[in-house]
């Protein structure tokens, strides 16, 4: 008789999603996790909160280059090794955060970081970092190097991330390519491709037996076509616009340019619905030069908005609400941002079905 067949043991699916955060979590903030009484802010970069079990944490925030080396993360590590019990987090903005429950580490790690080349600051109503999309590290279609313009500007804003002196916290992102991730802020960075792709015949044939990217098109306007005797694509440029979807999938489809990828400024996006609806952002200055390392023009005009905003913005305005009191018009004056047609936002496609609010609607 032969021996009974072993029972098959299933291998237990790898979990790769996002790990439980209450491990990486202070034991002060996980034995006060939802217990806070109240908060308070001692200094730029630095809160205490206070839990209803009488217990303290101190958060000390400084910013980053957000592209990290491993010696720069060694330094901020060893920071936090002997500061904050080895406990620190990122932000989504690429800022640091430093917790300790001990009051009389807060100056001393406040100087460490600084000696260290990381500035305290970026809380309340200060231009905190800007968050940004992947760029050229992570992604293979941007059309500029998103963390780059992010140094860039954030020179230019270092003592604004460092003090209280704005309205109200400015939130600032900026995106590498028009169609996938990156976000909405009080200020956008976002690329704008000008032209429509052109396609490299060459390389279709090799790519795709039958290019699928027809059907990504947005508004058809790619069809198959048949070029020098093989079958390629074509695109019709009337109806292009020139959105860059077809690019992502398809190689060929080449819409990536050094003069005519270019930047445009969106302002008064705000996600929060603590006063009003959540605010999308608008179109305020488009056709600006990609122009690395430093990006001059486009930190030029975002200095300009962010000079008018901290000049005529009421205590606690934040920018949406800020250009709502004043107008659309007046916005254009004061900045002195040329206002053309393409500034009209004529689109009511989804006036009825878009619910861009969660507050309670009957
Ligand atoms: S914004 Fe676009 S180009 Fe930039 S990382 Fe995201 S998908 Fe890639
Ligand atoms: S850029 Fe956008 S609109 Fe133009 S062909 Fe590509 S997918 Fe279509």
């Amino acid at each position: 008789m032969s021996a009974p067949a072993a029972k098959k043991v299933m291998r237990e699916p790898i979990e790769s999603g996002c790990p439980d955060g209450f491990q990486y979590m202070h034991p002060t903030m996980r034995r006060n996790y939802g217990q806070w009484k109240y908060h308070e802010d001692v200094q730029p970069g630095v809160l205490v909160h206070v839990a209803y079990s009488g217990e303290k944490i101190y958060t000390v925030r400084c910013g980053t280059q957000r592209i990290l080396d491993v010696f720069t993360l060694r330094k901020l590590m060893d920071i936090g090794d002997q500061y904050s019990d080895g406990y620190i987090h990122f932000t989504i903005r690429s800022n640091m955060e430093f917790q300790t429950d001990d009051e009389s580490k807060v100056q001393p790690l406040v100087a460490a970081l600084e000696d260290a080349g990381f500035p305290v600051g970026g809380t309340r109503n200060s231009i905190t970092s800007m968050s940004h999309t992947q760029g050229w590290l992570h992604c293979d279609i941007p059309g500029t190097d998103a963390s780059g313009v992010v140094k860039a500007m954030m020179d230019e804003f270092y003592d604004e991330f460092k003090s209280w002196n704005m309205p109200n916290r400015v939130h600032m992102t900026t995106s590498c390519c028009q169609i996938n991730c990156g976000g909405q802020g009080d200020i956008a960075i976002n690329v704008q491709h000008t032209k429509p792709p052109k396609i490299d015949h060459s390389l279709v044939g090799n790519v795709c037996e039958r290019p699928s990217v027809v059907a990504r098109c947005p508004v058809a306007a790619i069809r198959p076509a048949m070029v020098d005797g093989k079958p390629s694509l074509e695109v019709d440029e009337k109806k292009c616009i020139c959105c860059g979807a077809c690019y992502p999938p398809c190689p060929p489809m080449q819409i990536n340019d050094h003069q005519y990828t270019q930047l445009a400024i969106w302002i008064g996006g705000n996600h929060s619905n603590a006063r009003g609806k959540p605010t999308f952002q608008r179109l305020v200055a488009a056709g600006i030069p990609n122009n690395p390392p430093r990006w001059p023009e486009a930190t030029a005009v975002v200095k300009k908005i962010l000079e008018c905003y901290k000049e005529g913005g009421r205590d606690w305005e934040r920018m949406n609400e800020w250009v709502e009191r004043i107008g659309w018009p007046r916005f254009f004056e004061v900045t002195g941002l040329p206002f053309t047609k393409y500034h009209i936002d004529n689109w009511r496609g989804a006036r009825n079905n878009l619910n861009s609010s969660t507050h309670i609607r009957f």
